[in-house]
Order: structure tokens, then C-alpha cells, then sequence
């Protein structure tokens, strides 16, 4: 399995927010002003059709938008529906909100003509991708809800949290995964994000796992080396 560190970071420093891509044509997240990257990650917008949405926050979603838009166009061309898009309850919602907002000349648009949804419910099934099986686990991150998912190939199964604050789902999660793009916001978990404090605890636990450490703020940047941990960069690519 490729992944592609499109973004990773929280919006409060100068790096790209979250998105990563999976074999050329999955994303998890598309966070504001990552499709700004995708010429240096070399991305082609033309080849993703599955976009996971991790929660329903602009940080993760905001480049959906012009994925949307890209869908509309091609599928006037050939009516085929190439995009699926994958959330929790409400996504469907969330993105019309937004298009009717940020698109205003496409207001009233049916997105669901031109893009498959697919609102994840159902957390003990699996969904198929390619040869790729995706398990969901459901988190929290303060009063919303997250959804963390698992891409397993038969040989590795890798990890991405979204945001998510210390739960027994994320044990759950984190002893699933071989390896895990793993949120480390900052230096202690609080209510809606996991710091340092539980990351480490993970690292030290399972040894056998890789952690990548993911939606940093710039004082985790910057101590990368002195705290011990390997941070997912923007640009980083790793084959599993
Ligand atoms: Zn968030
Ligand atoms: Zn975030």
C-alpha cells in the first residue's frame, strides 16, 4: 500500500492541513488549502474516486469542495458517477450546506445525482475498495463525533485517527493497526484532541507497530527530535 502525506498538520501553524492518499486514487480528508500541495505530492485530481471523511470539520473537508466541483463537470461530460464520498451521518448535509455557501451560482444543486455518499452507520462491517478492505472505528473529538479508518490489504493494515480525544475505541483502534497515522496535537490529551502524554504511552506499548504522529501544532514540530517520535510531514510517502 502507498500513502502520500498530502497534509497533516492542525490549521494553527504553516503547513498543510489533513489529507493523505492512498494507492493514487483514495483520500483520507482534504483539509483547507491542501489541493495547493498537489502538484509537489503529485496527486492527479482525475484518479481519486473515494474520499473519506474523518469528521466534519473545514481542516478535513474544505478541498472537498473543489472535488465536488471537479465531479459536476466530468460527470455533465459522460454521466458517469465516478466519486464516492464516505462520513458520518449528516455528510450529505454538511457538503450541500457548504456548496450552497461557498458555490452560490450552484445553489440547490442535487449533489447525490453526480456523487455516490455513503453515510457510515454501521461500524461493525467492513467496505470494500479495490482489493482494499476498510473497517471503521468510531471516536470522539470534544462534542463531535470521528471516525478513524483502517485500510487493510491482507498484509498491512494502516491506521488514521482523524482528531480524537482518549477513549477504549481508541485502544481498539490502535491495537487493529499495524501501523497508525496517530494525532499527537500537542504535549497532553484533552477532551477533544490526544497529545503526547497517550501517544507515547501507545509507542512504548506496541513496539512492534509503527507510529506516525499526525495534527501537530508547531510545538510538537519543532521537539520532534527531543520527545523521540517520528511526525508524518507533508510531501512524506511510504510504502507498506
Ligand atoms: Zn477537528
Ligand atoms: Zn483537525
Amino acid at each position: 500500500m502507498k500513502i502520500t502525506v498530502i497534509g497533516c498538520s492542525t490549521t494553527w501553524t504553516d503547513r498543510p492541513t489533513s489529507s493523505y492518499c492512498i494507492n493514487d486514487n483514495i483520500l483520507v480528508d482534504a483539509g483547507e488549502g491542501t489541493i495547493k500541495n498537489y502538484d509537489k505530492c503529485k496527486i492527479d485530481i482525475d484518479k481519486i474516486e473515494h474520499i473519506f471523511i474523518t469528521h466534519m470539520h473545514t481542516d478535513h473537508t474544505l478541498a472537498v469542495v473543489d472535488y465536488i466541483y471537479n465531479a459536476l463537470w466530468h460527470y455533465q461530460q459522460d454521466h458517469i458517477k465516478k466519486l464516492n464520498i464516505y462520513g458520518l451521518k449528516g455528510i450529505v448535509l454538511y457538503f450541500k450546506k457548504l456548496i450552497d455557501t461557498l458555490l452560490p451560482d450552484y445553489k440547490n444543486l442535487d449533489l447525490c445525482s453526480f456523487i455516490n455518499f455513503h453515510e457510515i452507520t454501521d461500524f461493525d462491517s467492513e467496505i470494500k475498495v479495490g482489493n482494499l478492505k476498510v473497517k471503521c472505528f468510531q471516536l470522539k473529538h470534544g462534542v463531535v463525533k470521528d471516525i478513524a479508518y483502517v485500510f487493510d490489504d491482507n498484509t498491512t493494515k494502516v491506521g488514521f485517527s482523524g482528531d480524537c480525544t482518549y477513549t477504549e475505541t481508541l485502544d481498539k483502534f490502535v491495537k487493529y493497526c499495524d501501523v497508525l497515522f496517530l494525532e499527537c496535537c500537542d504535549m497532553k490529551t484533552d477532551t477533544r484532541h490526544l497529545g503526547y502524554d497517550k501517544f507515547i504511552e501507545y509507542v512504548k506499548l506496541y513496539k512492534d507497530k509503527k507510529f506516525y504522529g499526525i495534527h501537530c501544532t508547531n510545538k510538537i514540530y519543532f521537539a520532534e527530535n527531543k520527545l523521540g517520535i517520528t511526525l508524518a510531514h507533508s510531501q512524506d510517502t511510504y510504502t507498506f
